[in-house]
């Protein structure tokens, strides 16, 4: 069972020291008692400064070991901290204004703590989205419109998918594509949608080989019902991530950053309707503590991180 503060001050005495932060982590990431990471035996002993000590094969680690918490100086509550403030925030935060908030000394520390979250936000293997599916590709970036099928400049593709729910939306997928050729949408949206589903398309010839793939593969033509509108939900989600780029991050993202982003939105915008800030923070919380693999291979690759932090800091 998720169990989480609610309010600032339940917060506050929930995570007043280092101890109680790790031992919160501790139940989150293993709610049935210690597991072992190397031989997963149950048995321990606990050492000083929340370390564990397998009585099976004499292996220790620590509650943070292989989690997105590895590795950092930082006292655990300057990160419960950030991670408060991330899922409160209803449209996404700045490096900036996470530095401010936290006090934090460097941009680059805020930079990469922004970075190390957002990567949490995706969760590994996650389900693929089913019912009644809108795609579109949509541009993202730049200033002249592009054109279908082939690389505009300045610009890059995204694409979407839109669940339909009863009153509008209901989860969204987004993914960055390199193209709107045929092969490049359909290995994209397997990773997005469940074959067996009914996706709604316009009539783009790169969508022809869906019905193949094993979708209930459904074209919209303009005609006097829908006008242009063709795929509202996905135009919708299209307009939404716009104006969320342009608004909270100027604009200024970079293209090779871009998933991260759209993993973030894609986060918050799933869980939108859900009214307990708090769960969203516990959320965020258990995706940092069961990594996968290769998110964790990802997060330890300093230098590619420091090179992208350079980039970005200059821009
Ligand atoms: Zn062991």
């Amino acid at each position: 069972m998720a169990d989480y503060p609610e309010t600032i001050l339940e917060f506050r005495d929930w995570f007043a020291d280092e101890d109680k932060c790790r031992e919160y982590l501790a139940r989150v990431r293993w709610p049935d008692g210690f597991v072992c990471p190397r031989c997963q035996g149950r048995e321990y002993w606990n050492m000083k400064r929340g370390l564990y000590w397998c009585r099976g094969c004499d292996y220790q680690t620590s509650v943070t070991a292989g989690t997105l918490f590895a590795d950092s100086h930082k006292p655990l509550r300057l990160w419960f901290e950030a991670m408060r403030y991330v899922t409160n925030q209803k449209y996404g935060v700045s490096a900036l204004g996470l530095k401010r908030v936290l006090g934090l000394g460097s941009y680059d520390t805020a930079w990469t703590w922004l970075h190390k979250l957002r990567r949490a936000m995706v969760r590994p293997g996650r389900d693929r989205l089913q019912g009644e599916i809108e795609v579109d590709e949509t541009f993202v970036g730049g200033v002249r419109p592009g054109k279908r099928g082939r690389g505009a400049e300045g610009k890059t593709l995204v694409l979407i998918a839109a669940q339909a729910a009863q009153k509008g939306i209901g989860r969204i997928r987004l993914k960055q594509i390199e193209d709107a050729s045929g092969a490049t949408l359909e290995s994209a949206l397997l990773t997005m949608a469940e074959p067996g589903c009914r996706i709604r398309t316009d009539g783009w010839q790169g969508y022809t080989g869906l019905k193949a793939l094993g979708y209930d593969h459904q074209v919209i033509r303009e005609s006097k019902d829908v006008g242009e509108n063709l795929l509202p939900l996905a135009n919708r989600v299209a307009a939404l991530i716009k104006r969320w780029l342009l608004g909270t991050h100027q604009g200024a993202v970079q293209f090779s950053h871009l998933d991260y982003y759209l993993d973030e939105y894609t986060f918050r915008f799933n869980r939108r309707t859900s009214r307990s800030r708090g769960l969203l923070f516990y959320r965020l919380i258990d995706q940092a503590v069961h990594l996968h693999p290769i998110q964790r291979v990802e997060l330890t690759e300093k230098a590619a991180v420091d090179a992208k932090k350079s980039q970005e800091s200059t821009g």
